[in-house]
């Protein structure tokens, strides 16, 4: 039996509209480098990553640009032009679109391109942790926060308590006919393990790091220069 092989998909199909830029925030340069050329360049500096797959728009005007302005990645990366109206749609677009070149046990780490705080030893210690896992999992972050629930006012009614609770990151980590068998049955969801979970499943925690956090707001961008300054 050949042993399993670590494929990376990157859903970048997004128009990221709360960022309010004048194009989709993966586009946006970051201490020197496109958002998402941080991304693809992380994983193409893994040595157990075989090959990464983005999911961009059809429509997508800005990724031959891109990866024109980044050769070195020229026999590392394949894009897909599949987008989705959601990002659970894209990732199920380009899970089918990569049918035959990864294996029903191979595992397919989704990481979004909103975050390019990942680093190399972020997803090594993911695949090392998840080497021979029954279902997968997903690098995530114990809250330390006191947790409000508000009412519809904004005031608030509660306080959740913050035992076992963790915030989902990526990459999220899963064989693929798994992955692929949970989003086409899942209904809408935000991320692949709430996908997973819906088949009675539980995807494993690992501790991930604040630095792999999602760029979403224009505030955000000066903290992710700041973690990116110190990356080549
Ligand atoms: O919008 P948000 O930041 O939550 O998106 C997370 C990731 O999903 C981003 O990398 C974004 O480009 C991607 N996405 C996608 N297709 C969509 C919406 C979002 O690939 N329709």
């Amino acid at each position: 039996m050949t042993p399993s092989r670590h494929f990376a998909l990157i859903p970048a199909a997004g128009v990221g509209a709360r960022m309010g830029a004048d194009c989709p925030k993966q586009y946006m340069p970051l201490a020197g480098k496109l958002m998402l050329v941080h991304v693809l360049d992380t994983f193409a500096s893994c040595n157990a990553i075989a090959h990464t797959y983005v999911v961009v728009s059809k429509e997508d005007g800005y990724i031959d640009e891109a990866l024109a302005g980044a050769k070195h990645l020229a026999d590392r990366v394949t894009v897909i032009h599949e987008g989705g109206a959601t990002r659970h749609q894209s990732v199920l677009n380009g899970l089918c679109a990569i049918r035959g070149a990864a294996g029903n046990e191979d595992w397919i780490l989704v990481h979004d391109a909103a975050r390019p705080g990942v680093t190399a030893e972020l997803i090594e210690r993911l695949i090392a942790v998840l080497k021979n896992d029954p279902v997968g999992g997903l690098l995530a972050l114990p809250v330390v926060d006191t947790l409000k629930r508000s009412d519809t006012e904004g005031r608030a009614e509660a306080t959740v308590s913050r035992e076992r609770l963790w915030a989902a990151q990526t990459p999220q980590m899963f064989r693929y006919a798994l992955l692929r068998n949970a989003l086409e049955k899942a209904i809408e969801v935000t991320d692949e393990a709430s996908a997973i979970e819906a088949l009675g499943l539980r995807p494993k925690l690992v501790e991930g790091s604040p630095r792999n956090f999602k760029i979403t707001l224009p505030h955000d961008v000066a903290l992710a220069e700041m973690h990116l300054k110190g990356k080549p």
